[in-house]
């Protein structure tokens, strides 16, 4: 595996490759991350000539709203180098914010209409307009055929297919299933900011994710749901519900009926942690 930090090097590691599979990442690699890398080395292993992985780690300053959380961000790049290594990642990109960001920080934005505003849209301002900017310019740079994201960021991969679609780049799109601990908390970077007494308490958003997810499929009132859950968020030990809500998986508008295409999508603060989570109804 290459580690390179400029788009030179990064060519050159790439190479004339037939086939370049690309996961973006903000680094501090978990389990999740890794079911992303080992997702495209298998497709990468089944192209003939074999395909390129290619990871970035790149701590995304535009997409955070609260400078307090992107001080926070845990980093540990020797770490994540190891780990992508026996994930069997080929080439790992490492830029430093100058490099992805030359024309500093006030340069051209990339803005996804309709599926951004709603949701992190409302509670993050700016977040998605960083997200969409970040990975076009990524998707440059790399040139993939294949990108890599996770369910876990169920409206960010709805951005990221529909910038896809207006903008025309060239590749597909994957999106891969939410890697979860045994008590069901969704793998995540900033997981690592929990104190113990409230790391145990955080799987109740899973679970009434889960609730709410049953619930709706038996046939129950949608809105009577969504209040439902947010109390039991709270009773649970939540601080502060941003949003639950049961929506269409790809407009992600708010549904009234829920179909094959439903999901339920929360945000909601405990510890002063923000988790975000979704699942699938199953009807
Ligand atoms: P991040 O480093 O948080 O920006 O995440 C990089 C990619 O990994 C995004 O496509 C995320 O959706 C994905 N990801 C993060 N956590 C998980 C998880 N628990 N399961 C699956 N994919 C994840």
């Amino acid at each position: 595996m290459k580690v390179v930090r400029t788009a030179v090097e990064l060519s050159d590691a790439i190479g004339r490759n037939e086939s370049v599979h690309f996961v973006p990442t903000m680094g501090y690699l978990h389990d999740g991350h890794l079911s992303l890398i080992r997702a495209a080395a298998r497709d990468a292993n089944a192209g003939r000539p074999k395909g390129v992985v290619v990871v970035s780690s790149f701590v995304n300053p535009t997409q955070f709203n609260d400078p307090r959380d992107l001080k926070a961000y845990p980093r540990d790049e020797p770490r994540d180098i190891e780990l992508a290594r026996s994930a069997h990642c080929d080439v790992f990109f490492a830029p430093d914010v100058d490099t992805i960001y030359r024309e500093g920080l006030s340069g051209t934005r990339v803005h996804v209409p309709g599926v951004s505003e709603r949701w992190e849209g409302e509670f993050r301002p700016g977040h998605f307009d960083g997200v969409a900017t970040v990975v076009a310019k990524l998707f440059h740079l790399v040139v993939p055929t294949v990108a890599y994201f996770g369910e876990k960021d169920w409206q960010q991969c709805r951005v990221i297919a529909k910038m896809v679609d207006d903008l025309d780049f060239p590749l597909s799109l994957k999106f891969c299933e939410t890697v979860r601990e045994p008590d069901g908390l969704a793998m995540s970077s900033r997981n690592a900011r929990f104190r113990p007494e409230v790391r145990a308490k955080a799987p109740a958003l899973y679970e009434t994710l889960r609730e709410g997810a049953r619930a709706a499929a038996a046939g129950g009132d949608l809105r009577t749901i969504e209040r439902g859950a947010e109390h039991a968020l709270r009773v649970a030990g939540f601080e502060k519900v941003d949003y639950f809500a049961i929506v269409d998986e790809r407009t992600l508008e708010r549904t009234d009926s829920p179909t094959a295409g439903t999901r339920v999508i929360a945000a909601a603060w405990i510890g002063g942690v923000r988790l975000i989570d979704n699942v699938e109804v199953p009807v």
